[in-house]
């Protein structure tokens, strides 16, 4: 998992969806200066900022959507861009989506149509048939494209359910899934569907303070377990994140209380220890960045229980 930092842009808008598990103000009002003040963001960030996870809400319905994509193009200071999406309007804004971003996220918490109908209680998710399209336009365009399927400990998925999950994916073109697990505690602790991949050999794991992530391949497929907790601007000593808001602020955490730049220097925070959670699994440390809506949508970004990915890390 990447430990760059991480640049999120919460589109504006809210969201068409109404996940149980989400936690995105959906009614923020529209701000007249979101525009403008993405400009202003995107040039105060500091270099080492390169990344940028696009989010939301649901940033295909976002009035700001054109904005937010024209800014990230011609700021020519990324060398990522992440984009997370249930969908909702992909296909109509296809092709600007993919001049502009090299990894698509969508959130896709089970197989088939209908089934994440009941999830996001809307039908105004993308169709597997378009989704399948999309991929196909995505690919040929090099930008890969993530299906994200956020977890509890009441899901009860299992290892059939999980290679089930991987055909779908790679039937509707998609080249890796991320698991994300819907933490109700802070801990970092392996999950039972993590537990259930223990015979498969692990790559690319990593770890942050409050995250960690590892991947697997399952029949030919990038499988990325992730797990969070916290933010990282409530466990970190250094700037790991910033947020650019619906209310077109600038912040270091995603409940939006830090403004950057702060008028005051950040305060040194203790650093505690999260590490003392992690279970080794085979022997091997096991970790993973908060990778960002990056490493999965959620790429990046550490993981929320809205799309996060914005709002699903989405
Ligand atoms: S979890 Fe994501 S798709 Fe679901 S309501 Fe929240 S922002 Fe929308």
């Amino acid at each position: 998992m990447s430990d760059a930092p991480n640049f999120t842009i919460i589109a504006s808008g809210g969201c068409n969806a109404k996940c149980d598990f989400c936690t995105d103000d959906k009614n923020a009002p529209l701000h007249n200066s979101y525009a403008q003040n993405l400009l202003k963001a995107i040039q105060v960030l500091p270099e080492e900022f390169r990344q940028v996870s696009i989010t939301g809400g649901e940033p295909t319905i976002s009035p700001d959507l054109d904005a937010i994509l024209s800014l990230v193009k011609y700021s020519g200071r990324f060398d990522k861009v992440v984009f997370t999406t249930n969908g909702a309007r992909l296909l109509k804004h296809l092709d600007k989506i993919a001049s502009t971003v090299n990894h698509i996220n969508v959130s896709r918490h089970a197989i088939g149509y209908e089934a994440n109908v009941e999830i996001f209680k809307t039908r105004g998710i993308i169709s597997d048939k378009d989704l399948q399209l999309a991929c196909s336009e995505f690919n040929k365009r090099g930008v890969d494209v993530n299906l994200n399927h956020v977890y509890t400990k009441d899901s009860n998925l299992t290892e059939a359910y999980v290679k089930e999950y991987v055909r779908y994916a790679k039937a509707l073109g998609a080249s890796s899934v991320s698991f994300r697990y819907d933490q109700d505690e802070n801990t970092l602790e392996t999950t039972y569907l993590e537990e259930l991949f223990f015979g498969y050999s692990q790559f690319n794991a990593g770890s942050c303070p409050v995250c960690r992530s590892h991947s697997i391949l399952v029949d030919g497929l990038t499988v990325v377990f992730k797990a969070s907790f916290s933010e990282p601007s409530d466990s970190l000593s250094y700037l790991y994140e910033l947020i650019y808001q619906p209310n077109a602020k600038l912040t270091e955490d995603w409940r939006g209380d830090k403004v950057y730049p702060s008028p005051k220097p950040k305060a040194k925070v203790k650093t505690s220890s999260p590490t003392k959670h992690f279970v080794s699994m085979h022997g091997s440390s096991f970790g993973g960045g908060c990778g960002g809506k990056s490493a999965g949508s959620c790429g990046g970004a550490p993981i929320r229980t809205s799309c996060g990915g914005g709002g699903c890390g989405r």
